[in-house]
């Protein structure tokens, strides 16, 4: 009898306070498309930085990103994810050390990708292409959006114009900025203005998806205007410029991205309603293959260990352990549940799906 009041109170109170056993209110979600695990932690490629077929100017990026040492190399390859992020967070992936992510959908590229990390489903089979199709699965995005205490705030911001489908926009009531979107509204901001204008003026090096400098200017200005819970930023440079076989550009950008969530962090710990109550999960979709010299430009089945991923973490319900350097496993299924749990929202899907990540403060 004890313990069933025990139990009734504990319910009582968790109804009471309203959400969660965490700290967290706020969460700013990021994925930086195709980063493979062994620039993030060893910097940059020391064969690839030279290569005459992948870059064109070997002297200015071995000046910008090149030292003997990996765990230099790194620093200069991504300052935020080393300085900040491994004193205050945990890093995931270093596959060197075993620890390990891996993709649970059986493609390993970008749409079939996304929909593991947003709705958290193992195996898949139904997202099976990168094809414009309405994703007929719930994200947690959406089913947090649907929740009284986050309607309305919840936003995605992406580089590739497939994001509105992956979110399911139509359904979901997501705003979802993506592609060649200018924003719109009646209380534009003059930033917002400008990078409409600009956006029609710089010509993107591809045709689906935009340079990764308009969707995160977007998006913090939507971030400082309508302070989101939940915001979602799919920068996407490095996979195209990695396809494109531009090693120094594939570079460039992942320095640009880290300088980038470096900007969102700085001001989400700037801002009392973030300060201190903010987790910020960063991941990728899928890595890029090793079977070869040209390898590194691809993923997908046939390139091999392209399923290898990372993630990065953050945030007062995250102990400061820095880079794992244990052998662990976890998959980009289990950030859907996660997020969800941090919210307090609760969250299942029909198929089979990852938990949530076991490393959070109880
Ligand atoms: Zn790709």
């Amino acid at each position: 009898m004890k313990k069933i009041l025990l139990l009734v109170g504990i319910i009582f109170t968790a109804i009471v306070l309203g959400h969660s056993q965490y700290k967290t209110e706020k969460i700013v979600f990021i994925t930086m498309d195709g980063l493979r695990w062994q620039d993030l932690y060893t910097g940059a490629d020391s064969i690839l930085i030279r290569h005459k077929d992948y870059v064109e100017h070997p002297d200015v990026l071995v000046d910008k990103f090149w030292n003997r040492d990996p765990l230099v190399r790194r620093e200069k390859l991504m300052p935020f994810f080393w300085n900040t992020i491994a004193k205050h967070g945990q890093l995931y992936g270093n596959r060197k050390h075993g620890s390990k992510v891996d993709l649970a959908n059986p493609y390993w590229f970008s749409y079939p990708g996304y929909n593991e990390i947003l709705t958290g489903i193992i195996g898949d089979t139904v997202i099976n292409s990168n094809n414009k199709i309405p994703n007929p699965y719930t994200t947690v995005l959406e089913v947090i959006n649907n929740t009284s205490m986050h309607s309305g705030k919840v936003a995605a911001f992406g580089s590739w114009d497939v994001f509105p489908y992956i979110i399911n926009e139509e359904r979901s009531g997501i705003p979802v900025n993506a592609g060649f979107e200018p924003v719109t509204g009646n209380d534009l901001t003059e930033k917002e203005k400008f990078l409409n204008e600009l956006q029609t003026q710089i010509p993107s090096p591809w045709h689906t998806v935009r340079l990764d400098a308009f969707t995160h200017h977007y998006a913090m200005e939507h971030l400082k205007k309508y302070q989101p819970d939940l915001l979602y930023v799919a920068y996407g440079e490095t996979d195209d410029f990695g396809h494109d076989g531009r090693y120094d550009h594939y570079l460039n950008s992942a320095y640009t991205t880290d300088q980038f969530i470096k900007a969102i962090w700085e001001w989400v710990q700037s801002n009392p309603d973030y300060k201190n109550k903010t987790t910020l999960i960063i991941a990728t979709d899928h890595g890029r293959g090793t079977n070869g010299i040209d390898a590194w430009r691809s993923h997908g089945v046939e390139w091999t260990n392209s399923d290898e991923s990372w993630f990065a973490i953050m945030g007062p319900d995250v102990e400061a352990k820095g880079e794992i350097k244990h052998a662990c496993q976890y998959y980009n299924s289990q950030y859907a549940a996660t997020i969800a749990e941090l919210m307090g929202v609760p969250y299942t899907q029909d198929k089979k799906m990852g938990e949530a990540l076991d490393i959070l403060k109880k």
